[in-house]
């Protein structure tokens, strides 16, 4: 028998998990994030109880995934400031002796919907995470993007509501990104109510949707994936996914028809395969990957 190490790391918690060589998840453990000092040993530890042959991490970022750098496998600038600049992959690959695989905590799900999912099958898809922040990660050719450093797709603009009463929103840096405006907090600061508890007829889904659309529309017209998944807690709210779809027609208007997209967009713009566990079963998938290569590089 196997073991392989996932990990999902996140801004508030660590997901830990080791599975078998079937991906079958063996024991699982969820800690909250604290500072590197304290949280770093809780999960050492975890790993280290079983031989695992590989780790594989899907982590929260800006990470640095540039295999040239020196500083590869590092976090770069995060509000986060005990993590910021941590050297996580050479961390875990040092104190563990064992291949690491690290992406993204978006990719990282966007690589499980696409080889296990909602897009198994298909050579590309978008993965969307609409949660505390706005995540996307991108698979083209059955792979990871990765170019000048990571898909950041929270953080495009979008053109405000016209009826938006916060049309400035609550990111740092942007006030039209669709993150500070879509985001779980950035719903709950607009209507002073969380995104769990606004009752299903409440004007915020209509924003919320029209901003959603935008990014759907966007991304069907510059990447063109052949499905886009959307998750993360926000879209937990069920009725919400049909009004993507039918706003995001709208912003179309017609111009993209193809064969393997019905009208509705209803078997295109979806909800997640793997329910809540994309992350862990990609995080899976990349110590599967770090393990064949032998090294420590991502996939
Ligand atoms: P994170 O992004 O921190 O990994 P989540 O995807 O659960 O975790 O996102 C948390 C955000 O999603 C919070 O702003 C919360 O209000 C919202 N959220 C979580 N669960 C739900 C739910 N069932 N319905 C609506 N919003 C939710
Ligand atoms: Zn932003």
């Amino acid at each position: 028998m196997k073991y392989y190490g996932a990990l999902e790391a996140g801004g508030t918690k660590m997901v830990l998990a080791i599975m078998d060589e079937n991906g079958k998840i063996l024991q699982k453990s969820t800690i909250p994030t604290k500072a590197p000092d304290e949280t770093m040993p809780e999960m050492l530890a975890f790993f280290s109880a079983r031989p695992i042959s590989a780790l594989g991490i899907g982590g929260f970022g800006p990470l640095n995934l540039d295999q040239g750098s020196a500083d590869y496998g590092c976090i770069m600038e995060t509000p986060k400031l005990p993590w910021r600049h941590y050297p996580l992959l050479p961390v875990f690959r040092e104190k563990l002796g064992v291949p690491v695989g690290l992406d993204t905590d978006v990719n990282a799900a966007a690589l499980a919907e696409a080889r296990l999912g909602a897009a198994k099958g298909k050579e590309s898809c978008l993965y969307v995470t609409v949660g505390t922040g706005i995540g996307g990660g991108v698979i083209i050719h059955g792979k990871p993007v990765h170019g000048l450093m990571h898909p950041e797709i929270g953080h495009i603009s979008v053109s405000p509501a016209p009826d938006d009463p916060m049309p400035r929103g609550v990111c740092p840096y942007h006030p039209h990104c669709l993150e500070g405006l879509a985001s779980g907090p950035s719903i709950e600061k607009r209507w002073g109510v969380s995104a769990r508890e606004l009752p299903e007829h409440h004007p915020a889904w209509e924003i919320e949707s029209a901003y959603l659309a935008q990014l759907c529309a966007g991304a069907m017209l510059t990447f063109s994936p052949e499905m886009i998944i959307l998750g993360g807690g926000v879209m937990q709210r069920k009725f919400l996914l049909p009004m993507i779809r039918q706003k995001t027609v709208s912003l179309l208007n017609g111009y993209i028809a193809h064969p393997a997209v019905d009208d509705g967009l209803n078997h295109y713009i979806v909800a997640p395969g793997l329910d809540t566990q994309s992350g862990i079963t990609g995080a899976y998938l990349l110590a599967r990957e770090a393990e064949q290569r032998g090294g420590n590089r991502r996939g």
